[in-house]
């Protein structure tokens, strides 16, 4: 199923469709990180394009992690949703179809201060218990699901 998702979108060479890889992490104490975009004002994952130089879809969405946040987190190498969507983004001026894969990691140790680059308006951690609003689609499940991936 991944080598043909990957085969139509060819890897992110189209320009008539993106491959997004995004991230969810917990820290030690369960709390989850999430960022909200300036462009859609709702709260989610960090996750960004995939790039020709990223040798797997979790490179990408650590590497996302780690320029956005100037965190660095251990992915699990599966991922735990896939999502399409057909939005307008900064590379594009007409809405286009995006392929979003979205993977849970965990930061182990003590959490180091946060550090949002200019695409986020904010990012904090957050108890899976009190979520901030709005939420991006499906996300409080996906936390659910990330925490428990992340204990297998
Ligand atoms: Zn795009």
């Amino acid at each position: 199923m991944w080598a043909t998702a990957l085969a139509f979108l060819n890897a992110g060479d189209r320009d008539d469709a993106h491959l997004v890889a995004s991230v969810l992490v917990v820290e030690a104490d369960g709390r989850v990180l999430l960022a909200r975009h300036r462009r859609y004002g709702q709260w989610g994952p960090v996750g960004g394009h995939v790039e020709s130089g990223d040798a797997s879809l979790s490179d990408a969405a650590a590497r996302e992690l780690t320029e956005e946040s100037a965190l660095v987190a251990r992915v699990h190498p599966a991922p735990i949703d896939v999502h399409l969507s057909t939005y307008r983004c900064r590379t594009t001026t007409e809405p286009v179809l995006h392929l979003d894969v979205l993977f849970a990691a965990i930061v182990a140790g003590p959490t180091p201060d946060l550090v949002a680059n200019e695409e986020l308006a904010d990012l904090e951690w957050f108890d899976p218990n009190v979520l901030p609003f709005p939420l991006t689609p499906d996300a409080a499940e996906l936390i659910t699901f990330a925490a428990a991936t992340l204990q297998r």
